[in-house]
């Protein structure tokens, strides 16, 4: 269907179900696309000009209204598709909540900071695959970034034992007994740690849970440490 849109005050987004591909709502929208379109409009009884979402699919060359739920079980059914297909997540679609033991999965699609939309995709999605199962596989065969969400990120803290290390921030030395804070890397299974200053890096983004080791220090670097964690 052939989309006009009032530009004042109208606009919106198409996503191909095929490819999670986003575009601008604009000209000819082939069927089977879903649609975001917001409208701006004036609200007397608040006084207020206020931006509403409109969510719909193209069928039959027409726009089919949906409600956010309708539209987010439509697009978990395409991202269970694309998953079997490619053996690979969507685009700027994330693990939501880590696989546990149950039949389904919740994923996200936010395609913008205003559009987020859960995905909950089942065993029937998948023809009977454990979507648990299914996505632990496509985690461990894509990328680190993907791979990172699943595995808990804990940072090392210590007194180095030996000066042979470098920051990894600010590439100098840290010497021999000064504190270290190490970022986790994983190379496959193999847990390594890229050391930094402890004043290189923004202790304030840590929280308290993600940090090991704080035990081991001295009682009043300790304290002090802890003070500036999240
Ligand atoms: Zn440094």
């Amino acid at each position: 269907m052939k989309f006009q849109l009032n530009p004042k005050k109208e606009w919106g987004f198409f996503i191909n179900p095929n490819n999670f591909q986003i575009g601008e709502l604009k000209g000819e929208i082939p069927n089977g696309y879903f649609i975001i379109l917001r409208i701006r409009s004036f609200e007397d009884s608040i006084g207020k000009t206020v931006i509403r979402n409109h969510y719909g699919l193209v069928s039959k060359d027409q726009m089919n209204y949906l409600s956010k739920k309708q539209l987010s079980s439509r697009l978990s059914e395409s991202c269970a598709k694309f998953i079997l297909k490619n053996n690979k997540l969507p685009p700027k679609v994330s693990i939501e909540k880590k696989p546990k033991e149950k039949k389904s999965i919740e994923l996200a699609f936010s395609f913008s900071q205003y559009d987020i939309f859960h995905l909950k995709i089942t065993e029937e999605m998948l023809n009977g695959k454990n979507p648990k199962n299914t996505l632990e596989h496509i985690i461990e065969s894509s990328s680190r970034n993907l791979y990172e969400i699943e595995k808990e990120k804990i940072w090392k803290i210590e007194y180095a034992p030996n000066g042979r290390s470098l920051c990894k921030k600010c590439k100098r030395q840290i010497k021999e007994r000064e504190i270290r804070l190490g970022e986790p890397i994983y190379s496959d299974e193999h847990l390594s740690f890229q050391w930094n200053h402890l004043n290189c890096i923004n202790l304030s983004k840590l929280k308290r849970s993600m940090v090991t080791g704080l035990d081991n220090l001295e009682e009043a670097d300790k304290k002090r440490i802890e003070k500036k964690l999240k």
